[in-house]
């Protein structure tokens, strides 16, 4: 992450061996979700090969229709381990039920409450029982206050390893998934010691146009990025308009490198 005025030092956050919030610039990668077996382990191959540092993928997926795919649950879990066990890459995935919470994060690394679930004081609460890193997404029409205290009630109940992540918020504009506000990581730099990152593939909605939304977020200062990539995009069962191949990861990460190298 660029060191720019105004910016308050960042404590990093440590998923496994990755460190986040420290000099280098993070990527974080991989399918909306856990599919299949052949799925999961080609992406988490491909992604580790592109350089990846470590490995995202939904088990448990908040989707907006009850009739939609909703992951494949504690079945998913396992195969994330697997995918581990392959890559050696620590593991990020999203908890949507306080009941799941003990289960998901023994499996993985780093526990994701997603934009739908920030507001979600009872899971907040549980994620502050933890003592491992917390992926606290920015809610769709969350402030920045709003976030900021959401983040406190992990922190109030003794976990300090809370990274910030940036996904877009709804806005009148109609003309792309979310509106990526990238200004929020320009003022979070300001007001908080917690790392951020940025979410530009469901901001962005569509795969071309992931990869200047992500070199923005390095521009900005960001802490790094989490984003999708799937093996066989037009195959994936969530969010596949905007997933990118991993060819399109591969020129990601080349692109992101000056940004990484000049942390
Ligand atoms: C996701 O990361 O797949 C996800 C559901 O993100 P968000 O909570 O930001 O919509
Ligand atoms: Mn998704």
């Amino acid at each position: 992450a660029a060191r720019l005025a105004g910016r308050a030092a960042t404590t990093p956050v440590w998923v496994s061996d990755v460190e986040i919030g420290g000099p280098g610039f993070t990527v974080i990668a991989g399918p909306c979700s856990v599919e299949n077996r052949h799925q999961m382990l080609t992406t988490a191959r491909e992604v580790h090969a592109c350089g990846a540092h470590a490995i995202r993928a939904g088990a448990f997926k908040p989707r907006t229709s009850p009739y939609a795919f909703h992951g494949l649950g504690d079945a998913g879990l396992g195969l994330l381990a697997e995918a581990r066990e392959r890559t050696g890459l620590p593991l990020v995935t999203e908890v949507v039920d306080v009941r799941d919470m003990e289960r998901v994060a023994q499996a993985v690394d780093m526990v994701q409450i997603g934009a739908r679930n920030m507001q979600n004081y009872a899971l907040l609460r549980e994620a502050g029982r933890l003592r491992m890193p917390v992926l606290l997404k920015r809610g769709l029409a969350a402030t920045l206050d709003e976030w900021l205290l959401a983040a406190e009630y992990v922190l109030d109940g003794g976990n300090e390893q809370v990274v910030l992540c940036e996904r877009g918020i709804r806005t009148f504009e109609t003309g792309y998934r979310f509106t990526l506000d990238l200004a929020a990581v320009v003022v979070l730099k300001e007001r908080t010691h917690l790392p951020v990152i940025v979410d530009p593939s469901h901001a962005a909605g569509t795969r071309g146009r992931v990869l200047p939304l992500a070199l923005a977020a390095a521009a900005v200062g960001a802490d790094g990025i989490i984003v999708e990539a799937h093996h066989d995009p037009s195959a994936a069962l969530c969010d596949a308009a905007q997933a990118l191949p991993t060819s399109d990861l591969a020129e990601l990460m080349r692109r992101l490198l000056p940004a990484a190298q000049s942390a």
